[in-house]
């Protein structure tokens, strides 16, 4: 890396959907100090997905002031602040109060808005310009439904009094001491009411989705001045040069940097984005298209495809019903068992995502048997994020793109036995890196480039290192065969 200065100290803010952390990076991208605050889930109704985001603001002012704290202010040479996307935040422009408790990604509230828009005959004008399908996981409809939902707020709105934000813009608002109102053109791809194409908001999208243009944030490119911090809080006017939506910056952090290298996160949620380049990939499969990154004005582009549920099926097993005590204990589980014995988990929680886009199914176990035994249902949770995969990866290479390398991260991607499984039901070896805190490191090196201390990503992919790779070695009529069971189950529970 064309380091200009090797003594530079990059702080990343990591706002996730289950916790709040703070890293400060070294030059070399090796971690110094890290703090970490969990976030409460707040679920009103069945499907209904809520954060406090004056409670987000909370834990990442504690996170930051305890890592700047044991390296000193002084030495902090930037910020970045990467996040949670779609989640939508609105705030009063005076006050700085948010409205409403922030609307997460998950939330399927505005399941119905969706399908009147769709039913207008609206999806393919939307996707051409967006990249998106309709569907409740974007900010757009959730906005909507704030403003017509909080008493005045679509006057107020009206009237330039409020300000929106995905978590991104909302942090950087209450960091610069409310003095800027801005994303980068990761987040604003994803609350579908940016042309990903034109780079803009367009007009078109505001109306279809009733938000006026007074509520909208300004859009950069990823790395560059956002702004400053106000000294009150840290004791010095650290920059903030890098903002990019977590599975953007995890891509970054993975080195996926040039077309055909595709990084599968595996978190609450599971995401697969592909590179593909300057170009825009249009999906016949109800994938995503979206912005990879932009860098001095320049859009790469990539290819994404969403599990709703990845590492949350886990946490009901262990939250909801108990099965386990801890997640990594899913892997003795696993392990413990030749098979599922046709047991099959479709964990459709909240509907399922691509390449389905079904609000509303619902999850099920299917094939269960007298003989069927705790290990048999955790490891068919286990399965089933392999098999989500794969659906992704089907549609992926049915829109005529090639896949040549599969980099992992996540708090999954440390069950040594579902990467292995992975590896085997994808038939690809899966790499998973020795840094595997790919999100914070990709916004962190962003941030790094933004503040002239890389002058390119270019050697981000030479610095890359893999922990393990996985190679396959399951026989193809197997893979098949557990494949065709998944199938079957999964057209057991669509709505
Ligand atoms: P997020 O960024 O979405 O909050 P993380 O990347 O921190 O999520 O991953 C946490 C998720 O991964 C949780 O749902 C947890 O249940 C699951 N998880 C963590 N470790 C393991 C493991 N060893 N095996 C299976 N699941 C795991």
């Amino acid at each position: 890396m064309c380091a200009v200065n090797a003594d530079a100290r990059i702080l990343a803010i990591d706002q996730g959907t289950t916790s709040t952390r703070a890293m400060v990076f070294d030059a070399a991208g090796q971690v110094l100090v890290q703090a970490q605050h969990e976030l409460p889930q707040i679920y009103p109704q069945d499907g209904w997905v809520e954060h406090n985001a004056e409670e987000i603001w909370r834990a990442t002012v504690e996170v930051c002031a305890t890592v700047i704290e044991q390296i000193g202010p002084e030495t902090v040479t930037a910020m970045g602040i990467t996040n949670q996307r779609e989640t939508a935040v609105i705030w009063d422009r005076d006050t700085g109060a948010p409205i409403h408790n922030a609307i997460v990604w998950q939330d399927r509230r505005t399941a119905s808005m969706c399908r009147s828009i769709r039913e207008r005959g609206l999806e393919a004008e939307i996707a051409a310009r967006t990249g998106l399908v309709v569907d409740p996981y974007f900010s757009a409809t959730k906005i909507s439904w704030l403003l017509d939902n909080v008493q005045g707020a679509r006057a107020a709105a009206e009237a330039g009094r409020l300000a929106f934000g995905t978590i991104d813009s909302f942090l950087l608002w209450r960091l610069t001491g409310g003095k800027v109102h801005a994303s980068d053109a990761t987040n604003a791809a994803r609350t579908q009411l940016f042309d990903i194409h034109a780079q803009v908001w367009n007009d078109s999208l505001l109306e279809i989705f009733q938000v006026p243009r007074a509520l909208l944030p300004e859009v950069h490119d990823c790395a560059g001045e956002f702004g400053v911090c106000d000294p009150a809080l840290f004791g010095r006017a650290i920059p903030i040069t890098g903002i990019a939506g977590d599975q953007h910056a995890a891509l970054v952090g993975q080195a996926c940097l040039h077309p055909g290298m595709v990084k599968s996160t595996y978190g609450t949620g599971g995401f697969s984005m592909l590179n593909t380049g300057g170009k825009a990939v249009p999906s016949d499969n109800r994938l995503l298209t979206t912005v990879a990154y932009r860098l001095n004005g320049k859009t790469t582009y990539a290819l994404e495809g969403s599990i709703f549920v990845a590492g949350a099926a886990i946490q009901w097993l262990r939250d909801g019903l108990g099965l386990i005590d801890q997640s990594p204990q899913s892997e003795d589980h696993a392990r413990a068992v030749a098979g599922t014995e046709g047991v099959y988990m479709v964990p459709a929680f909240t509907g399922l995502g691509a390449p389905y886009w079904d609000a509303d199914a619902r999850g099920a176990i299917v094939g269960l048997s007298r003989d069927t035994g705790v290990s048999h249902i955790v490891r068919a949770a286990l399965e089933a994020v392999c098999f989500q995969t794969l659906d992704l990866f089907q549609a992926k290479a049915a829109d005529g793109v090639v896949l040549d390398t599969v980099r992992v991260d996540g708090g999954m991607a440390e069950n040594d036995w579902l990467m292995q499984f992975l590896a085997d039901i994808l038939d690809l070896r899966v790499e998973r890196p020795a840094m595997t805190e790919t999100t914070a490191l990709g916004v962190a090196n962003l941030a790094a480039l933004g503040a002239g201390v890389f002058s390119s990503l270019d050697d981000v992919s030479t610095r890359w290192r893999s922990d393990r790779d996985f190679e396959p070695a399951m026989a193809a009529e197997d893979r098949e065969q557990l494949y065709a069971g998944w199938q079957k189950a999964v057209e057991r529970v669509r709505g």
